[in-house]
């Protein structure tokens, strides 16, 4: 039949219609209703330490004002910690994989010999995260006005072994800064980073 015939059939151009519906359907089914929130170290891992500030405590902290945010905005959140405990970085990316329509977002501060450095940095290890993370880095940026020290690649595992999904690796200040470990010591300045992080991922939602 020629295929002028073909489409002039009432019932195969539903048909087509119906087939040019469901391939757009992937291009929809990519936006995440779910946020894979990682609070960096714990337990015996206490990550960058000065004194009794610890970076596990700071991130822990953080990630939970973070998921608290999210939920608002209505986001389904999964939290690889919500206590002090030790969580080894292959069951940290193992959760990163453990769903789709999901992104992973890991929450650290950093650390330099010295107590030079300052500011915000966000990771990306493949090129299909850096959307995410230069959202991210700008909103807490513009957030918390700190130092923007770059939206950059890296190979950490967290980033690295989570393979299904978008997944970056926040690093919200230095914990060795003694101007920013201040400021971190406040809640009212991780409500900030918080606020930053969880702007950033719903306008990368919006923007998907
Ligand atoms: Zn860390």
């Amino acid at each position: 039949m020629p295929i002028s015939r073909f489409l002039n059939t009432p019932r195969t151009f539903s048909a087509l219609v119906l087939l040019s519906c469901s391939l757009l359907l992937p291009a929809f089914a990519t936006a995440f209703d779910t946020v894979i929130l990682d609070a960096g170290h714990g337990a015996h891992d206490r990550g960058a330490a000065i004194g009794y500030v610890y970076e596990k405590h700071l991130a822990l902290d953080t990630a939970r004002r973070v998921e608290q945010l999210l939920k608002k905005a209505g986001l389904k959140v999964i939290m690889s910690r919500s206590r002090d405990v030790f969580i080894p970085l292959q069951d940290r990316s193992r959760l990163g994989n453990s769903r789709g329509n999901a992104i992973f977002v890991s929450i650290h501060y950093n650390y330099n010999r010295g107590g030079s450095g300052a500011g915000v940095e966000t990771y990306y290890h493949r090129s299909s995260s850096y959307t995410l993370a230069a959202y991210i880095q700008a909103y807490l940026v513009q957030r918390t006005k700190m130092t923007h020290r770059g939206v950059k690649s890296a190979s950490f595992h967290v980033i690295r072994e989570t393979t299904r999904n978008p997944a970056v690796l926040v690093e919200c200040g230095f914990v060795s800064n003694p101007s920013e470990r201040a400021r971190m010591m406040t809640g009212e300045f991780r409500s900030r980073i918080a606020e930053g992080i969880a702007q950033g991922i719903v306008a990368y939602r919006k923007a998907d």
